[in-house]
């Protein structure tokens, strides 16, 4: 399957924003959003100006970089939140939110959704007892998160749970620290997405 293999802070610079791509070193001074914001290439110092389609299509893509979801899959979600009752917008970051490589991101197993999708996919995590290793796995109210015999070794893991005072946890999410356990307590909520998403653009972009 096709995968981005290029540096990853460009794609935080095409996007003039930090998408938290590459875990502690985004919090640091070396972060590339840091030194040089302005987008790469050799016009990226020139002002862009966007047209209502390239606005859409920006947002687009920098949801799709935050979570590391590839064009079609996305489009499918996309087409699955359109089908949900209530806002098409909330419901498909509401629907990324429930995959399971975030989910392990966010209850601070893993410090970026990339690391996470890895040890997802080295069947690093068990949900409700059985070992999943889908990255896209989407989990549901009540779900429990747990380390496989291999996850409860991995020494990043164990770092990351380490350094897990220092995050903020959403309210739909709670982790049992020396149980080493994550609880889905609701549904995600759209007030807690603190990185500047306009989710409305992507619908009037799958819209045209
Ligand atoms: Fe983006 Fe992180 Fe790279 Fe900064 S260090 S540019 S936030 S991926």
């Amino acid at each position: 399957m096709a995968r981005y293999n290029d540096s990853v802070c460009r794609l935080c610079r095409r996007e003039g924003m930090k998408l938290f791509l590459k875990g502690d070193r985004c919090f640091s001074d070396k972060c590339s959003i840091e030194r040089r914001n302005y987008p790469p290439g050799q016009h990226g110092q020139g002002r862009p100006k966007f047209s209502d389609y390239g606005q859409q299509l920006r947002e687009k893509q920098k949801v799709r970089r935050i979570y590391g979801v590839l064009e079609r899959q996305f489009r499918k979600t996309v087409d699955e939140a359109a089908a949900l009752k209530g806002v098409k917008g909330e419901n498909l970051m509401a629907l990324l939110e429930r995959r399971l490589d975030n989910v392990v991101f966010r209850l601070g197993f893993v410090t970026s959704r990339a690391e996470g999708r890895q040890l997802v996919r080295h069947g690093h995590f068990k949900v409700n007892g059985r070992r999943v290793n889908i990255p896209s796995f989407r989990v549901r109210k009540d779900d429990k998160i747990e380390l496989t015999a291999r996850g409860a070794k991995a020494a990043r893991i164990e770092g990351a749970l380490g350094a897990l005072e220092t995050r903020s946890m959403p309210s739909w999410l709670s982790i049992d620290k020396d149980l080493k356990q994550g609880t889905i307590l609701a549904d995600p909520v759209r007030d807690e997405l603190t990185l500047p998403i306009q989710e409305q653009l992507i619908i009037e972009l799958y819209s045209r």
